[in-house]
C-alpha cells in the first residue's frame, strides 16, 4: 500500500454498495461469493460472466484492488463458479475442490519471491493450451501478475492474444498500471473496492464468531485489509503488539529509547519471518531433493547442485521481501497514528464528533488519549515532517539500506530526539553526543516536547 492510499480521503468512502438494501446484498453474496464483503458490484459483474450473458464473459481478466481487499479470493470464487454446474453453489464437489485449491483444472499461481520468471510463465502457457481434464474450463489464476518479469510478460502476451477455446486467465494486481500495457489492454478489467469497516466487521462476526466490539475496532484499525482485521480480532498478541507500536510516538524520549525500540522492531520482524519460512523452506528443499533423486543414494549431479543453489537464492530473496513487508506494516501503523494526529490538529476530527461517533473517525480511536496529547504538544508542520520521515523510511527499505538503520533513523526523527540533539549542539554549553544523528538539517520547526507531561 502506498502512502497515497493511506492518505486518500476516498479510501473510506469508495464502496458504491452503500445504498443497497441489505436483502439485495445477502442474495448476491451467497455460495462461493459469500465472503466477498463490500464487493457487491464486482460480484454482480462476475456473476453475469458466469451465467454466460452475451459479452459478459472474457477469456482474460485483470482483477485489481488494494492489498487485503480480497483480489485472490475473488479470483478463486470466480474460478469455482466457472467450474460449477450451478454458477458457484459453494456446495458441490467442483466448488469445494476449487476453493480448497485441489481442482485439477484450476491453477493458482502465487509467488513468495520477488518475481515470476519466464520459465514459470512458459509452464503456465503450456497448461493453458490443454483442455480441461474434468471441469468445464481450464482456469489459470496469477495472484501477483505485477511480479511477472518483462520476458515472462512477452510469453504471456501470446497466449492471451490467441487463447485456447476453454481457457480463462485471471490476473490479479494492486492496480492496472502495475501490469504492462500490452497485457492489461487485452484483459477485461475489474476493480475491487476497499471494503467498508462495517462490512469487514460483519464478516468477522458472522464467519469467525468474533466479539462485535472487538470486530469493529479491528476492522477500523485494519482499514479495509480483511486479513489484517481478522488477525487483530483473533489474536491478542497481535493487538498488544499494535498497542506497543502506537505507543512509540509518545513514549520515546531519548536516543537510547529509539535504539532499543528499533532493535525490538527489527528482531520481531526477524522472528515473524523466521517462523513463517523455516518450515516452508525445509519442505521446498525436501521436495526438490526428492525430484532430483537425492534422497536415494547416488552421486550428486552438478545440475542438481545448481538447482539447489537456485532454490536457496530464491528462498533468501523471499525472506528478505517478507522481512521488509513486516517492517512496512509497522510504518503503516505509525502513519495512521500521525494521520489521526493531523486530523485532530487541523480540526477535521473534533472531540465532539468523536464522542458522537459522527463525522470523520480516527483510525486509532482507542488511542484517542495519546493522539490528542500528541496533537496538543506539536504543530501540524511537525506532524507532516514525521509522516515524511516514515515515508522516507519506506523508500529506504525498498532500496538496500540495512533495515535496522532505517528504522533507527525513523524513530529518532519521529520522536523529536533529533531536534533535541540539534538544539543541544546549537548551544555549545551543553554539547552532547549528538554527532551522527543530525539527519534532518532542513527541519526548522521549534522543538516541543513529544512526551506526556
Ligand atoms: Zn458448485
Amino acid at each position: 500500500m502506498t502512502a497515497t492510499d493511506q492518505m486518500s480521503p476516498d479510501a473510506e468512502s469508495a464502496p458504491a454498495s452503500r445504498s443497497n438494501p441489505a436483502s439485495q446484498t445477502s442474495e448476491l453474496l451467497t455460495g462461493v461469493w459469500a465472503d466477498l464483503v463490500g464487493q457487491e458490484n464486482a460480484v454482480r459483474v462476475l456473476r453475469r460472466a458466469v451465467s454466460a450473458q452475451p459479452h459478459a464473459m472474457s477469456h482474460a481478466w485483470l482483477l485489481t484492488g488494494p492489498p487485503g481487499s480480497g483480489r485472490s479470493n475473488a479470483a478463486r470464487a470466480f474460478a469455482a463458479a466457472l467450474e460449477c454446474d450451478d454458477g458457484g453453489c459453494g456446495r458441490c464437489n467442483s466448488c469445494r475442490t476449487v476453493l480448497a485449491g485441489s481442482h485439477p483444472d484450476v491453477t493458482m499461481v502465487r509467488t513468495e519471491t520477488l518475481s515470476i520468471t519466464v520459465k514459470e510463465v512458459r509452464d503456465l502457457v503450456v497448461k493453458a493450451t490443454m483442455s480441461p481434464s474434468r471441469g468445464r474450463r481450464q482456469v489459470i489464476v496469477v495472484e501477483d501478475a505485477d511480479r511477472v518479469t518483462e520476458r515472462g510478460a512477452d510469453a504471456l502476451l501470446k497466449t492471451i492474444e490467441e487463447p485456447a477455446p476453454r481457457t480463462v486467465w485471471l490476473l490479479c494486481a494492486p492496480t492496472a498500471e502495475d501490469v504492462i500495457i500490452t497485457i492489461r489492454s487485452r484483459c477485461r478489467r475489474l476493480h475491487l473496492a476497499t471494503p467498508r469497516d462495517a462490512a469487514v466487521a460483519d464478516l468477522l462476526v458472522r464467519r469467525d464468531g468474533a466479539d462485535p466490539t472487538l470486530a469493529a475496532s479491528a476492522a477500523r484499525a485494519a482499514q479495509g485489509h480483511i486479513g489484517r482485521a481478522r488477525a487483530l480480532a483473533r489474536n491478542e498478541e497481535a493487538r498488544n503488539r499494535r498497542a506497543w507500536i502506537l505507543s512509540l510516538p509518545t513514549e520515546l524520549r531519548t536516543l537510547g529509547d529509539c535504539l532499543e525500540a528499533a532493535r525490538r522492531l527489527d528482531e520481531d520482524a526477524d522472528a515473524e519471518v523466521g517462523a513463517a519460512t523455516a518450515e516452508l523452506d525445509a519442505r521446498e528443499r525436501a521436495k526438490l531433493e526428492r525430484a532430483l533423486g537425492l534422497d536415494t543414494k547416488g552421486a550428486r549431479a552438478r545440475n542438481a547442485q545448481a538447482a539447489i543453489r537456485d532454490l536457496e537464492s530464491e528462498q533468501k530473496a523471499r525472506t528478505k521481501r517478507m522481512r521488509r513487508d513486516a517492517l512496512d506494516r509497522v510504518l503503516t501503523e505509525l502513519t495512521t497514528f500521525y494521520r489521526d494526529v493531523l486530523a485532530v490538529q487541523t480540526a477535521a476530527v473534533s472531540l465532539d464528533d468523536e464522542a458522537a461517533l459522527s463525522g470523520p473517525r480516527l483510525v486509532n480511536a482507542e488511542f484517542s488519549r495519546q493522539i490528542h496529547q500528541m496533537a496538543d504538544s506539536s504543530s501540524p508542520a511537525q506532524t507532516v515532517h514525521r509522516i515524511d520521515a516514515i515515508l522516507d523510511t519506506r523508500r529506504s527499505l525498498e532500496s538496500n539500506v540495512a533495515p535496522l538503520l532505517a528504522v533507527e533513523t525513523m524513530l529518532i526523527a519521529i520522536s523529536g530526539v533529533d531536534e533535541k540533539l540539534r538544539g543541544r549542539v546549537a548551544r555549545p554549553s551543553s554539547a552532547g553526543p549528538a554527532h551522527g544523528w543530525r539527519a534532518h538539517p532542513h527541519r526548522s520547526a521549534p522543538h516541543r516536547s513529544a512526551g506526556p507531561h
